[in-house]
């Protein structure tokens, strides 16, 4: 039996379509780089904010979305497409943190979805994340940033760390104390604060992987009534949807592993004493374990892809997606240690570095990639649940997917 998928000759024209057009349109210099996503420099990012624009009217860059909110209403089979096409061009996709769309979808009123929405789809605005504050990380629902009525708007203070994006947005989202008085879980609302505004800051954090991520203050800020989505007592609700995403819910079809593939690479290619690394017993087990590791984890993210797609309701499956890939990802680059040596701590700007210093940014970016979207343990925390080895049991947030809503 073949259980391969074989795309139809409108879609092998389509991948045909889509290369052609990434070969005329990218030129080298404005490649992603590896290691950090957002960390670009400015002409790179200013080329990428053009070319989404241009992607977006082709209905290339949400290829999924709903036509009518300025997505390209495309096949499950063109989004994969254009995915790997994409991957294998190194472009750079979108600037919007995307874990906002779940919750216009879901959540926002019809006029929401056109003033937000649209924007984001279309390539015109961008928006970073804004939800982890200091004492809120892994106990996200601590939120106490606070919210006050002031006639029809509302007045925002408070603090937000690890806020990550390039250049500036035109707006925040995230979730806000809005009721001090009522019980967790049911105290926040989620709100879009635009940018700039007055008495809102941004604030550059420098971390282990460039400068991209921000330390925002808030003073007062003032934002209108219909900037928040949902009631005023479901922003965690909201934010679950938004979560759910951001834990791995939603997979990828891409199985490509650039720093694993490198790894085997230099294994078969540098010699020592005559005989190529890989032919070292101790060293040929860790490129093998590196390989293994790598594919189960594309494995992961493809099944909640396809889940996803085929709106199966999921309950573990995206924090083990997520909790996999970190892991492993960090045992890799052990392995690149153990494998490399001190070459692969040989960044960039070192002529000695191999293939331009990709495995030192790997060992930055695998050990900051550790946190994003809810730390290792919370991710334990959330299959424990989901499982029913835990004292609380929860069921996944309402996605897309599952909401029935036709794209996404
Ligand atoms: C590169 C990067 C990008 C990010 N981007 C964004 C962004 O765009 N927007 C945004 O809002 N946030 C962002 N974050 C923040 C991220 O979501 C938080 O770092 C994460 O939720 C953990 O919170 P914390 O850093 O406060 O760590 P803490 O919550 O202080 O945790 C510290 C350590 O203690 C462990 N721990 C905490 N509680 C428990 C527990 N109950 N059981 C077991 N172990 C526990 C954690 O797992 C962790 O190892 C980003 C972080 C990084 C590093």
């Amino acid at each position: 039996m073949d259980f391969r998928y074989h795309y139809t000759k409108e879609q092998e024209e389509f991948r045909k379509e889509v290369r052609a057009w990434l070969e005329a349109n990218v030129p080298d210099k404005m490649r992603a780089p590896y290691g950090s996503f957002y960390d670009l420099p400015e002409n790179v990012y200013k080329f990428w904010r053009g070319k989404h624009k241009e992607l977006a009217k082709k209905g290339w860059l949400y290829p999924t979305y709903p036509k009518q909110y300025g997505g390209g209403g495309l096949t499950v089979e063109q989004d994969v497409i254009i995915a790997e096409e994409f991957d294998r061009a190194r472009a750079v996709r979108n600037f919007v943190n995307g874990v906002v769309f779940p919750a216009l979808l879901i959540w926002a009123t019809e006029e929401q979805k056109q003033k937000f929405l649209v924007p984001f789809l279309k390539a015109e605005k961008t928006t970073f994340q804004a939800f982890t504050e200091p004492q809120s990380g892994s106990d996200l629902a601590n939120i106490q940033s606070r919210a006050v009525r002031d006639g029809d708007d509302w007045l925002i203070s408070g603090q937000k760390i690890f806020v990550s994006g390039q250049a500036t947005p035109d707006y925040l989202f995230g979730p806000i104390m809005t009721d001090p008085e009522a019980p967790r879980h049911r105290n926040l609302g989620y709100f879009m604060i635009p940018y700039p505004s007055p008495g809102l800051e941004l604030k550059r954090q420098n971390l282990l992987n460039g400068r991209d991520q921000n330390f925002v203050f808030m003073d007062n800020v003032r934002v209108p009534g219909d900037h928040l989505i949902g009631g005023d007592h479901q922003g965690w609700q909201v934010a679950g949807s938004s979560l759910e995403i951001e834990h791995g819910g939603r997979g990828s079809p891409l199985q490509r592993d650039d720093y694993m593939k490198n790894l085997v690479d230099y294994a078969r290619a540098t010699t020592h004493k005559g005989e190529t690394l890989g032919s070292d017993p101790i060293k040929q087990q860790l490129v093998i374990e590196a390989y293994a590791d790598s594919h189960i984890s594309g494995l992961f993210n493809l099944r909640n892809y396809w889940l996803y797609q085929i709106r199966r309701e999921m309950s573990y499956e995206g924090s083990q997606n997520s909790l996999y890939g970190r892991e492993y990802r960090m045992r890799n680059a052990n392995r690149a240690r153990d494998i490399m040596g001190m070459y692969s701590l040989l960044d960039d700007k070192d002529p000695g570095a191999p293939t331009n210093g990709m495995q030192e940014a790997f060992q930055r970016s695998s050990l900051v990639g550790a946190h994003p979207g809810g730390a290792i343990e919370v991710q334990k925390v959330i299959v424990a649940r989901r499982l029913g080895i835990s004292r609380t049991r929860e069921r996944a947030a309402a996605t897309p997917s599952t909401a029935g809503i036709s794209g996404g």
